[in-house]
């Protein structure tokens, strides 16, 4: 009885993550989204707890007090810049818990398996460890990247494939003796083995990747984490954990595919890594003069314009600009000047991170504009406004087939008449990679934090 109950539930939660997805798939929605994402995890965790019917109650409620605990705090302290960092933290503990559940699994067996049901089941544990402790130990390079601790650039070994070839080769071998050990010794032992050739394959393949490619990255990530989700429930034979697993692991693939488009790459190379290694360009061999402006400058140009786009960059995130800007657009659009946003699938740190800050300064959605509906408009465009953005409006990445960010697609910002940049100085990007846009003749620098200019800006504007 309270089986049944129980799976009624899970199907409930299942199809509340489907809603959940759904609804964050637009600005509009992703609140509801949120909602029913919540909903459908407490339904879970309470619908686990009736099938278990009490067993081990005490532990599973202390457990969700202190995670609960922990989850809140983090959501509380961390910043908007920290967000990425937070996610690969998070997706690191799914595949820290398929491994451990792997290991209790094959440790402490809940039912004595035999023949085909014992191969088949220990292919499921073997399967959880090895996705999930490349999840984990990516995750945690990953997070390492983005804090900044270990550098962007992408660690290029010599026959890199070969090695990880290698290596994948190798776990399949220990996988059979596995699967065929005597005594479950030699099964940890071997189980053990693989754990620590996949932790290696892990770093490896994430140090690989560098530069402009860490989004996806992060994506892949993320549905990974949903296969070692999905492997876990296939050893605790749980329904839920597998179709949410899979949920994950798919729209996390679906995610990769589409960042990968956006940056015009395909998966396997981006996989394979090495990308953003080769960077020559410095700034001596970049032609043309830096010329910096004043807030007075800019205010003076922004009223004299038609037509504005705004591109926001990781820069206006770190300086939560945000809520100024919203204000100067409104200012502007009092002057008859018609302000749009130009949004590069890979600005900021997330997948939709300047959407979510541009949402909460509330910015209008309809003049928050993807780079495919943009690019052609810059041409006909009287000022563009860079906050805090660089290797997305970088020009190199189309005229300099040496760059190391080549072929990228990137906002075409030089093509408007003026375009100001806002930065605190000449520093590259995350890329590493030197930017020729703040050297065109059409280019004003606005030195500074992006908060400090854009407030003094807004003074200007309304004086
Ligand atoms: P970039 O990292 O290329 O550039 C940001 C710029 O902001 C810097 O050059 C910096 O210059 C400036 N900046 C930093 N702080 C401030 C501040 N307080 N005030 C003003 N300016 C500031 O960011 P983009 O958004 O242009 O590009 C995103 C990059 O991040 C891409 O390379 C992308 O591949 C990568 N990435 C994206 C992810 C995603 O999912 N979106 C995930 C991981 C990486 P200065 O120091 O001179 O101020």
């Amino acid at each position: 009885m309270l089986n049944g109950i129980g799976n009624i539930a899970y199907l409930g939660a299942s199809a509340l993550f489907i809603l959940s997805l759904r609804g964050l798939s637009h600005p509009t929605t992703a609140r509801r989204g949120n909602v029913y994402g919540v909903t459908g995890m407490l339904i879970a965790v309470l619908a686990t707890l009736l099938i278990a019917q009490g067993a081990g109650l005490e532990i599973v409620l202390a457990a969700s007090v202190v995670g609960a605990g922990v989850g809140a705090l983090l959501a509380r302290r961390v910043e908007m810049t920290q967000m990425p960092q937070l996610v690969a933290v998070l997706h690191s503990f799914v595949g820290l818990a398929a491994v451990l559940i792997g290991f209790t699994n094959y440790v402490m067996p809940s039912v004595q398996l035999g023949g085909t049901e014992r191969i088949v089941h220990g292919s499921e544990i073997y399967l959880g460890v090895f996705i999930g402790t490349i999840t984990f130990a990516g995750s945690i390079v990953a997070f390492l990247k983005l804090n900044g601790t270990v550098s962007g650039k992408p660690l290029v070994l010599p026959g890199r494939h070969l090695l990880n070839l290698l290596v994948l080769a190798i776990c399949f071998a220990v996988g059979y003796r596995f699967l065929t050990a005597a005594s479950s010794e030699d099964g940890i032992r071997a189980l053990l083995e693989m754990t620590v050739l996949a932790a290696a394959l892990g770093v490896h393949l994430v140090m690989a990747i560098g530069g402009a490619d860490m989004p996806v990255v992060v994506s892949m990530l993320n549905s990974y984490s949903g296969w070692a989700a999905a492997a876990t429930g296939f050893m605790l034979s749980n329904d839920l954990l597998i179709t949410t697993g899979a949920l994950v692991g798919s729209s996390g693939a679906i995610l990769s595919y589409i960042m990968c488009r956006a940056m015009n790459r395909s998966f396997i190379s981006v996989i394979l890594g090495g990308f953003g290694a080769s960077g020559t360009t410095s700034s001596t061999d970049i032609a043309g003069e830096v010329v910096p402006t004043t807030v007075d400058e800019v205010s003076a140009i922004l009223r004299d314009a038609a037509d504005v786009i705004i591109v926001p960059g990781y820069g206006m995130a770190v300086a939560q600009a945000q809520t100024t800007i919203s204000e100067i657009t409104r200012k502007l659009n009092g002057f008859g000047v018609r302000v749009r946003f130009g949004i590069h699938p890979v600005a900021g740190r997330l997948p939709g991170h300047m959407n979510v800050l541009l949402a909460e300064a509330k910015v209008p959605y309809d003049i928050v504009l993807e780079m495919d509906e943009i690019n052609d408009d810059f041409a006909s465009t009287d000022v563009v406004l860079v906050i805090g953005a660089n290797d997305i409006v970088n020009p190199g990445a189309l005229e300099d087939p040496a760059s190391p960010i080549a072929g990228m697609p990137v906002l075409e910002v030089w093509k408007a008449r003026t375009v100001v940049v806002s930065k605190r100085s000449m520093a590259t990007g995350y890329a590493g990679v030197e930017n020729p846009l703040f050297y065109k003749d059409n280019t004003r620098m606005l030195f500074g934090d992006a908060k400090g200019s854009v407030d003094a800006l807004l003074k200007q504007l309304d004086a």
